[in-house]
C-alpha cells in the first residue's frame, strides 16, 4: 500500500483535527502518502481531494472542527454513488480509506469495505454512541463544555431561586446528560435510556422547596423531548415555574481536551496500522485503556447500554 486518503463525516466533534494529524502524521511516517477528502462523502464522489504533507496538518492539534470540512449526503446512500466514489479513489491510485465519524459515516464505510475498498472507522462524535469503544473523539470536550455552562446557570439560578432545564445533545444516547448531570449535582437527569416519571420530577422540585432550596438543574437529553415541552408540562400540569436553556451546537465546538487529542491522536496512529496489516472494514476504538478494533458491521448492529451504575449513584446523590 502506498496511498490513502482520510476523510470525515457527519457531525463534527472537537478533536477530528488531532486524528487527521495523527494519520496523516502516521503515515507519513510508515511511508505512505495520504490525501486529504474535502466534505465527506459528498466530496469524495466529486473527486475532491488534496495530498497532505506534514506541515498540512500543522497548527490544527488544538483546533475543533475539520480542516476537511464535514458534510452529510443522502446521494452518497445509493450504491451507484459508492461505486462514483470507489472510482474517484482509484483514479488517484488511493488504496486505503480511513473514515472519522459517527455511526452513519461508519455505514458509508462499511458500504464502500464490502464493495471491495479497504475502509477503516474511527469514532468521531460527542455523543459516545458507537458501541466497541468506551469513548468516542469529542465526547470529554463536549463534557467539559457542558459542565462549564451549566456551572454559570448554577449561579444565577442560586441568586434567583430559580429551575433549570438544560437541553442537551443526545438523541439516542443519554451519556452526555447522564455525566454531566453528575458532574454538576444536577436534581434530576432525564435521558432516552429511562422511563421518567414527572411525578418523581415534581416531587424532587417540591422536596427541595419544602427544605428551603428553590433552586434546582434538570438536565434533559434533547432526544426525550424539548426542554420547552418539559417546562410547559411542569408549569401547566404543576404549576413549578422553570427557565429553560438549550446548550446547542455549542457543544460541538471548542478546544479539544488533552484526553480527546490522545485519544484521537492513538486511534488515528492505529488506523494506518491496520490498513498496512491489509484489514479493512475494522471500526477502531479504546475499551479498558487499550486501543481495540472490531468488524464495523458487528459494531453497527450494537447498543452499548447506559452505565446503571452511574446512573443509580446519579439519583442516589441528588436527594
Ligand atoms: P454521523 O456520521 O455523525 O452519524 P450521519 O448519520 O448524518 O452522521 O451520516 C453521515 C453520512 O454518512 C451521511 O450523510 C451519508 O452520506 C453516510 N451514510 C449514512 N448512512 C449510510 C448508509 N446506510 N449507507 C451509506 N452511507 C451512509
Amino acid at each position: 500500500m502506498k496511498r490513502i486518503a482520510v476523510l470525515t463525516s457527519g457531525g463534527d466533534s472537537p478533536g477530528m483535527n488531532a486524528a487527521i494529524r495523527a494519520v496523516v502524521r502516521k503515515g507519513i511516517h510508515e511511508g505512505l502518502e495520504v490525501y486529504g477528502v474535502y466534505q465527506g462523502y459528498a466530496g469524495l464522489m466529486e473527486g475532491k481531494m488534496k495530498k497532505l504533507e506534514l506541515g498540512s496538518v500543522g497548527d490544527i492539534i488544538h483546533r475543533g472542527g475539520t480542516i476537511l470540512y464535514s458534510a452529510r449526503s443522502e446521494e452518497f446512500k445509493k450504491d451507484e454513488s459508492q461505486y462514483k466514489a470507489i472510482k474517484q479513489l482509484k483514479e488517484l491510485r488511493i488504496e486505503g480509506l480511513v473514515v472519522i465519524g459517527g455511526d452513519g459515516s461508519y455505514r458509508g464505510a462499511a458500504k464502500l469495505s464490502e464493495k471491495g475498498f479497504p475502509c477503516v472507522g474511527l469514532p468521531g462524535t460527542i455523543d459516545n454512541d458507537i458501541p466497541g469503544t468506551d469513548y468516542t473523539i469529542g465526547y470529554d470536550t463536549a463534557l467539559n463544555t457542558v459542565i462549564n455552562c451549566i456551572d454559570k446557570i448554577r449561579d444565577t439560578a442560586t441568586s434567583h431561586d430559580r429551575t433549570f432545564i438544560i437541553e442537551v445533545m443526545g438523541r439516542h444516547a443519554g451519556d452526555i446528560a447522564l455525566f454531566s448531570g453528575l458532574a454538576v449535582g444536577a436534581e434530576s437527569i432525564i435521558i432516552p435510556e429511562k422511563k421518567y416519571e414527572i411525578q418523581d420530577i415534581v416531587a424532587k422540585l417540591k422536596k427541595g422547596i419544602e427544605r428551603g432550596k428553590k433552586h434546582s438543574i434538570i438536565v434533559l437529553a434533547e432526544g426525550v423531548c424539548s426542554a420547552g415541552e418539559l417546562a410547559a408540562e411542569l408549569l401547566n400540569n404543576y404549576q413549578l415555574e422553570t427557565r429553560i436553556s438549550v446548550l446547542g451546537h455549542i457543544q460541538r465546538g471548542g478546544t479539544p481536551t488533552c484526553f480527546d487529542r490522545v485519544l484521537a491522536s492513538r486511534l488515528g496512529a492505529r488506523a494506518i496500522e491496520l490498513l498496512l496489516e491489509g484489514k479493512s472494514g475494522r471500526a477502531i476504538g479504546m475499551q479498558k485503556q487499550e486501543i481495540v478494533d472490531h468488524d464495523i458491521i458487528e459494531i453497527l448492529k450494537k447498543r452499548d447500554p447506559i452505565q446503571e451504575g452511574v446512573y443509580t449513584l446519579s439519583k442516589e446523590l441528588s436527594i
